[in-house]
């Protein structure tokens, strides 16, 4: 970071990024679109599916089922074992599409290795498909259609609107390129009329691609990969990654973004955690809800993006 870095950082303030606090209020609104369906007579239904016994999607899986009870939607719990065949997950996947009290239907990744987790996505009806990960959805996306977005590539767009509504002529810079987070930010961005950049682990003097950016969105799964002196001065960083590291004798989680430093330059940030995470569940239930109005031809009582 320069001096004169530094000194512009000290004149502002940088606009800490509250997920949690965005999310909590994305709870609330969702909550109350939720009774005024209910009120129409659609209650919308949300199946999650858990194979095996992985503890991090154990919590993952609980965490959506108690929010999407909170919001007042119909939920399904499905867990299965570990050992269960690719054809029997195959057939629970073609009830839930016939079920037509489950509106939206999520697989939790990653599945056992002798499941094609690509072919089970492809098997989820594209009208439920509340992460957004078939084929036909992100075709959509692409194309500019009506899709289901992925959770957190949404969450992020949540976020950074907050920040600033008119996003058009900014640059906006990626780095990761994933087809669950990179990707799909991407189309949410160019259709904002940003300019994008998605780098990767190939991408050549990556400090001066990220030094360009108005908009860095860091998810690239490694501990503070960027740190103050790769932020543009005023820039809106949004921090995807979640990694745990050990520091002084404990685990903790940091991002992807050395966060004091890069605080010091940003415009606005998001800390980690409390930052990307609270969203992706928020933007779950809200795709559960778009699906289901979309399925019964209801209008959706939730504001567009
Ligand atoms: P992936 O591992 O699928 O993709 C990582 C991407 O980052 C790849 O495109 C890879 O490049 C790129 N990359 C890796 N190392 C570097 C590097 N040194 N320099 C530049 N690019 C690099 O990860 P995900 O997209 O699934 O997740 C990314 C992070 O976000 C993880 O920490 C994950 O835990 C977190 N996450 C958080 C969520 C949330 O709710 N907050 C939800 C989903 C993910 P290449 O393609 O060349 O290999």
């Amino acid at each position: 970071m320069t001096k004169q870095d530094i000194e512009r950082a000290d004149r502002r303030e940088t606009i800490l990024i509250d997920g949690a606090a965005v999310a909590a209020s994305l709870h609330s609104e969702l909550r109350s679109a939720v009774e005024n369906l209910v009120e129409r007579g659609l209650t919308p239904g949300l199946a999650v599916v858990l194979v095996g016994n992985d503890p991090a999607s154990s919590v993952y899986v609980r965490n959506k089922i108690r929010r999407s009870v909170e919001a007042g939607l119909r939920s399904f719990h499905h867990e299965l074992p570990s050992t269960t065949s690719e054809t029997d997950l195959l057939a629970l996947i073609d009830r839930l599409n016939s079920a037509d009290d489950v509106d939206g239907i999520l697989v939790q990744l990653p599945l056992p290795s002798h499941i094609d987790a690509q072919k089970v996505t492809s098997a989820i009806d594209p009208a439920k498909d509340v992460d957004g990960f078939h084929p036909m959805n992100v075709g959509k996306l692409s194309l500019g259609g009506e899709a289901l977005i992925p959770c957190t590539p949404l969450g992020c767009m949540l976020l950074i609107k907050g920040v600033r509504s008119q996003l058009a002529g900014l640059n906006a810079v990626i780095v990761g390129r994933s087809n669950i987070v990179g990707k799909p930010l991407a189309q949410l961005l160019l259709r904002e009329n940003c300019t994008v950049t998605i780098a990767h682990s190939r991408t050549a003097d990556l400090p001066s691609v990220c030094r360009r950016a108005d908009i860095l969105v860091a998810a690239a799964g490694q501990p503070e990969l960027i740190s103050g002196d790769w932020v543009k001065p005023g820039a809106i960083v949004i921090d995807v990654g979640i990694n745990r590291v050990q520091r002084e004798g404990r685990q903790i989680l940091v991002g992807d973004v050395a966060f004091e430093s890069a605080r010091a330059v940003a415009g606005a940030i998001t800390p980690v955690p409390g930052g990307v995470g609270p969203m992706t569940i928020a933007c779950l239930l809200r795709n559960t809800i778009e699906a289901a109005c979309r399925r019964h031809g209801a209008a959706s009582p939730l504001r567009t993006l």
